[in-house]
């Protein structure tokens, strides 16, 4: 029986709810009038129920679809404005004792380097991110209690808050570990951490079950309900996701905002994220085995949809994604982009010699040249970690952002972490682009006061201060 505000994962992620939506969409397939009213209803920022979302996804008409990628845009511009926010993965350990059979990290692959970063690789690592200029992380690491017990996770996020290189500093971990306990949530959220992210990566019993078939992984029920502990643990930023391709889209689709709907129903907070990685070619994994992967145009119409159906929530792309197609999904949603990423354990500091790689990148480009891109886009590339350190987490933000007021603060934040970047990491030409850029747009903060401020800070970084949030 569906209920969303259950906390058991089979009651609030209900098959048979979803598999009704998906019929009542096909149902519904090209209804104008029903697509109408929908994008009517989007038209006001407020977000959409799985339903109306699923009717939107079914739809293949290409002046609706057209209609949908405009109006996803209109509301991708009115919350986030121009900003992109900027992060890279830091890979801890590949050990896993989890049998995934996507993931090359699992643990019956004996072609791949088992690897685990220490404190003191650890160090060397951030040195490097923070000699590209990344002030935000995203921690990754296998599941093995023995390898990567919580203890390891924490000491390492003592470390890399402690790396103090030149300007540097990384001021901003989120995590993205294997479903825990309420008491190992505790322990993160007195860590520090920003946002907890795990990927579901289907929500499909029968296929989760079959693609997780060993390891604590396997258990459907622990892993969907992780995010509720995660809460119960006092961590109100998460990050949930699917792996397009595993399963159906459609299916997953519908799920992902069920999930989205039992956060905000139980605990007053939606989830903080959404990444859409694609299933990727990598060692041990061969695409041809999954024949639901999502072609370029589904991919950009799910993140367009998302945006329209949960226009609160950040829309996050990894450099799986190849330059074109980011480019598509970042007009129609995407919030923030990873760059200048290395997939393997200890790739920063060492090219790789032996194969520890997660998934294959396809956007190899530096963080310079990314910065640049998103730059002659139009886009303000934005190292922003303001919000979770001035306590700016959970209903807090969420309330800021339903009333639009965030993007009086991500603006001025974007203008000002650029500023910093280009002068301590930029090349030449990133910098001319980016000065000029941020010449431009200060003249767009509405507010007089703050763009006072702005413009006070931006001098000031010039003289050699750093770190200015709002
Ligand atoms: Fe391990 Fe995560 Fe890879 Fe599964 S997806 S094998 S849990 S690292
Ligand atoms: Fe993100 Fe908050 Fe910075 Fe905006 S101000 S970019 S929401 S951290």
């Amino acid at each position: 029986m569906y209920n969303s505000k259950s906390p058991i994962a089979e009651e609030f992620i209900c098959d048979s709810e979803v598999l009704k939506t998906i019929e009542y969409a096909r149902a519904n397939k090209n209804n104008y009038e029903l697509l109408e009213q929908i994008l009517n209803k989007a038209a006001d920022y407020k977000g959409l129920t799985y339903q109306e979302a699923a009717v939107l996804l079914e739809c293949d008409d290409e002046e609706y679809l057209n209609k949908m990628f405009a109006l996803a845009e209109q509301i991708k511009e009115k919350i986030y404005g121009k900003r992109i926010v900027m992060f890279a993965p830091l890979y801890l350990s590949n050990y896993c004792i989890n049998g995934c059979v996507y993931c090359p990290y699992h643990k019956k692959n004996c072609n791949i380097a088992r690897k685990k970063l220490s404190q003191e690789e650890i160090v060397k690592e951030v040195v490097a991110l923070q000699d590209m200029g990344h002030k935000r992380l995203a921690l990754e690491t296998g599941e093995d209690p023995v390898n990567n017990p919580i203890e390891y996770v924490l000491e390492s996020i003592k470390t890399i808050y402690g790396v103090k290189h030149k300007n540097g500093s990384i001021r901003r971990v989120n995590v993205n570990i294997a479903a825990t306990t309420v008491e190992n949530y505790k322990k993160l959220k007195d860590a520090g951490i920003g946002t907890y992210i795990l990927f579901q990566e289907t929500y499909h019993k029968p296929t989760y079950e079959s693609l997780h078939p060993t390891g604590p992984k396997h258990n459907y029920a622990y892993h969907t309900e992780a995010m509720d502990r995660a809460m119960q643990g006092g961590i109100d930023d998460v990050g949930i996701g699917v792996l397009f391709g595993l399963y159906e889209y459609e299916y997953d689709f519908v799920a992902i905002l069920m999930h989205a709907k039992h956060l905000e129903d139980t605990f007053g907070v939606g989830p903080h994220t959404i990444s859409v990685p694609r299933i990727r070619p990598a060692d041990d994994v061969d695409v041809k085995e999954f024949p639901n992967a999502i072609s370029d145009d589904k991919f950009k119409k799910i993140v367009a949809i998302l945006r329209i159906a949960v226009p609160y929530t950040g829309i996050i792309i990894s450099t799986r994604e190849s330059q074109k197609s980011r480019e598509e999904v970042l007009k129609v949603g995407v919030s923030q982009i990873s760059g200048g990423s290395s997939t393997s354990v200890g790739g920063y500091v060492e090219k790789e010699t032996e194969n520890t790689a997660q998934f294959e990148v396809n956007d190899e480009r530096s963080l310079d040249e990314i910065v640049n891109w998103l730059l002659s886009l139009g886009y303000i590339p934005s190292f922003c970690t303001a919000c979770y350190r001035a306590g700016r987490t959970g209903d807090r933000f969420m309330r800021l952002a339903k009333t639009g007021q965030i993007s009086n603060v991500c603006q001025p934040n974007a203008l000002m972490t650029l500023k910093e970047y280009l002068e301590d990491y930029a090349s030449p030409e990133t910098k001319a682009n980016g000065e000029r850029v941020i010449s431009e747009e200060v003249n767009n903060i509405p507010n007089a006061e703050v763009k006072r401020l702005v413009l006070e800070h931006l001098a000031d970084l010039t003289k050699g201060q750093r770190d200015f949030r709002f």
